[in-house]
């Protein structure tokens, strides 16, 4: 192979591939090298580059003494970012040794591995607490705590609530790996949002009228609320979004969902239908909205745990609008309740 075409070769590459000559001298650069470190790298020497003393030591000794080094490294390019640094000793190449040096970006890899290890700690955490409390009532009972039967069905009472907690949270586990499995399949069904929010509130009606607070529905006849979406999916996005309304947004105010369309909105390709479920509750502080839809993300611990939430509820939520292809809107302020709009793409624009 000529210059020319390795030249044409390396550019190519989507990794940034450098070529240092001893003693630490860059004398090629291709062009994913040059837009991650700039056009002066090349004439000068490596330190201008990687002023890291790992990266240099694995230049030294591979220029020094030949084989091949690998580090990772973290370098501001131009936000804090890891990459896997390879060098290698180019044989034959004249007098002075050459290194080829390649720089792999791995930062996401790395956010990936840190994001499953910290989830695989959160469920053993969650599904312990529980799985901890059955376990002493068990041994409790054992120990001759049943032969009172008052204290039996009040142990065997809390035994089946954790028991609950438990399937609560492993079905809930298996929403969100169904859903992200199938997050690039886009639904290609036409449903009608109205009809499933209106089948959702029947089912909530009874818990809602249990806790003193009305659930109204408004602007769902005036308007077309097709979208392509998978039925089962949407109606658990409302059945989340209004059981947390009666749960965390608790007032005699009420929990209204309203439907309104719009021509525009950013991050929804063309029309848009919003669905807004509004409580009148004690809001959301500033400090937590960003994170809500984070997987076991609670304000409240404690008090999550009591109405039964498992912290998965409105990561499904995300996910489940992520793949229809719409998005989540939290608007809230303490003391003057919250605001989540479900907005989905229309199916038809509206007139
Ligand atoms: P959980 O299972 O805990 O309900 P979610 O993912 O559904 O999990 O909600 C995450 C957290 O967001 C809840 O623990 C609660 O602190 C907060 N939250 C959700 N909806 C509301 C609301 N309408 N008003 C106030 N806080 C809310």
């Amino acid at each position: 192979m000529d210059e020319l075409s390795l030249n044409a070769v390396l550019n190519q590459l989507p990794m940034a591939v450098v070529i240092v000559r001893a003693p630490r001298l860059v004398v090629q650069a291709n062009t994913a090298a040059l837009e991650l470190f700039g056009q002066a790298m090349v004439g000068a020497d490596f330190v201008q580059t990687v002023r890291h003393p790992a990266g240099l030591k694995a230049i030294d000794t591979v220029l020094g003494a030949g084989g091949e080094q690998e580090i990772e490294l973290p370098l501001q390019k131009p936000i804090r970012a890891i990459y896997r640094m390879r060098a290698s000793r180019a044989e034959n190449t004249g007098a002075e040794p050459r290194a080829i040096v390649s720089f792999l970006d791995i930062t996401d890899k790395r956010a990936a591995e840190a994001m499953r290890s910290e989830f695989v700690a959160n469920v053993s955490h969650e599904l312990r607490s529980p799985l901890t409390a059955m376990s002493g009532f068990i041994e409790t009972l054992k120990n001759g705590a049943g032969e009172d039967p008052q204290t039996r069905a009040r142990f065997l009472g809390i035994m089946e609530s954790e028991a609950n907690r438990m399937n609560r949270l492993i079905g809930d586990l298996l929403s969100l790996s169904r859903v992200e499995e199938g997050e690039r399949l886009r639904p290609d069904q036409s449903v009608d949002v109205g009809a499933i929010v209106r089948r959702v509130i029947a089912i909530l009606e009874p818990q809602a009228q249990a806790a003193g607070i009305p659930l109204r529905i408004a602007g769902a006849d005036d308007i077309a609320s097709g979208v392509l979406g998978d039925q089962d999916q949407l109606a658990q996005v409302f059945m989340n979004l209004i059981e947390n309304a009666i749960k965390y947004g608790a007032s005699p105010a009420g929990v209204d969902v309203t439907f309104e369309t719009t021509a525009r909105l950013a991050g929804v390709e063309g029309a848009a239908l919003i669905v807004a479920v509004r409580d009148h509750g004690e809001g959301i502080p500033r400090e937590h909205l960003g994170r809500l839809t984070e997987r076991f993300y609670r304000i409240d611990d404690s008090r999550s745990r009591a109405l039964g939430g498992t912290g998965l509820g409105l990561a499904i939520v995300k996910h489940i609008l992520s793949r229809h292809r719409g998005r989540l809107q939290i608007e809230s302020r303490p003391g003057k309740g919250s605001t989540f709009r479900v907005c989905l793409p229309l199916l038809d624009t509206p007139d």
